[in-house]
């Protein structure tokens, strides 16, 4: 069997450093903001192409943090698209802001901006780009309108570490995105870690505070913060790993390009294949119109799958005071979409057998 992500296997290659990452922090006696969270919030600002990094709990505390510190009036409107994790519209309602689902571009199902200034009204305050699945939102378009409307670019980058937009890392970010280091994401932890990268300083600044009970210095609380600081040993794990993102990335991308290239299953939509190399394919998402017996297809020979996200948002319990609201194109990408095996570890054997399993499925076998 083919597994979905064996995150064994995706951390065995540094096991040994990151073995001695941990030994280092546990030797140190020092586990909370030290000097292991101060390398890698310049190390990974660096990457990032921006001044600032600030370490934090998770990605959801992350968007949360950026919210807070922009501080909003209650009630102020958040554009964010229908079709995310959830995290990124929990973080707007956790605040007590409004969010202003819309409907993605069919084709690359982001955020589609011809749909975004219709729906700002004197309550909107930031656009929340996410960008799914490992592939940059049309920045360009979205910071014209954050300028004319003068709204801040919050995104959600969890899913997309190095992912590049007109040629630069830098350009994906917005005024301020968020990070997610769950050991799933391409830049993963051995737990839960989470980051806020800007170039804002003052907002850099007010984080930095918000994530330590709003304080910089010893029962000095300038700020009604909160606890979500990256720890000792999750930064460790991330300054050894840190270094093999762009390779990462680089194998994903060549694992996609044959994707891209060599699947010609008809009745299967691939992802647009327009810029393969700005996208760091956190997933490979293809489109089936009867996506089980596809599924029961793979799994039968050898192949595990999986669906990011089976529900859409305004479908689950947690929000079902929006079940009223219809938004087609974002429910029939939940009906059709099924997640291939991509990542690093994949090897090229693995990469044709999938390749050709997917060119021979038929209805009838
Ligand atoms: C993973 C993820 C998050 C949340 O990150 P956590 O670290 O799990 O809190 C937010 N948004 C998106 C799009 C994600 O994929």
């Amino acid at each position: 069997m083919i597994p979905f992500l064996d995150l064994k296997q995706i951390n065995y290659p540094h096991q040994a450093m990151v073995e001695d990452a941990v030994q280092r922090v546990v030797r140190s006696g020092w586990y909370v903001l030290g000097v292991e969270v101060q390398n890698f919030e310049k190390d990974f600002a660096a990457f990032c192409g921006a001044d600032h990094c600030i370490g934090v709990g998770n990605g959801l505390d992350a968007l949360q943090l950026i919210l807070q510190a922009y501080d909003f009036p209650k009630g102020s409107e958040v554009i964010v698209p229908a079709n995310t994790y959830i995290a990124s519209v929990l973080s707007v309602s956790f605040l007590g802001l409004t969010p202003i689902w819309l409907e993605p571009d069919p084709v690359t199902m982001l955020l589609d901006p011809s749909l975004i200034e219709s729906r700002i009204t004197e309550k909107t305050k930031a656009i929340m780009p996410v960008h799914l699945y490992g592939r940059s939102c049309e920045m360009d378009a979205i910071v014209q309108i954050s300028t004319k409307y003068d709204l801040k670019v919050i995104t959600d980058a969890a899913q997309a570490h190095g992912a590049t937009y007109r040629d630069s890392r830098r350009a994906i970010l917005g005024d301020a995105s968020a990070f997610s280091f769950y050991p799933t994401k391409n830049l993963g932890a051995l737990g839960d870690a989470g980051a806020v990268v800007t170039s804002d300083p003052n907002l850099a600044e007010k984080i930095r505070h918000l994530r330590n009970y709003g304080s910089l210095k010893k029962y000095v609380n300038v700020y009604k913060g909160t606890n979500s600081r990256l720890d000792e040993i999750q930064a460790a794990v991330l300054n050894a790993k840190l270094p093999f993102l762009a390779p990462e990335n680089n194998r994903r991308c060549q694992i996609a390009k044959r994707y891209l290239n060599e699947i010609n299953l008809p009745a299967l939509t691939l992802p647009p294949a327009d810029r393969p190399d700005e996208d760091v394919w956190h997933l490979f998402v293809v489109r089936h119109p009867q996506r089980e017996m596809f599924i029961n297809f793979l799994e039968r020979h050898g192949i595990q799958t999986n669906v990011h996200y089976p529900l859409p948002i305004h479908h689950q319990n947690a929000y079902r005071e929006y079940r009223h609201h219809s938004f087609p194109i974002t429910e029939q990408i939940h009906r059709e979409v099924v997640s291939l095996p991509l990542n690093p570890v994949l090897s090229d054997i693995q990469v044709d057998h999938i390749i050709e399993v997917v060119n021979q499925y038929s209805e009838n076998n």
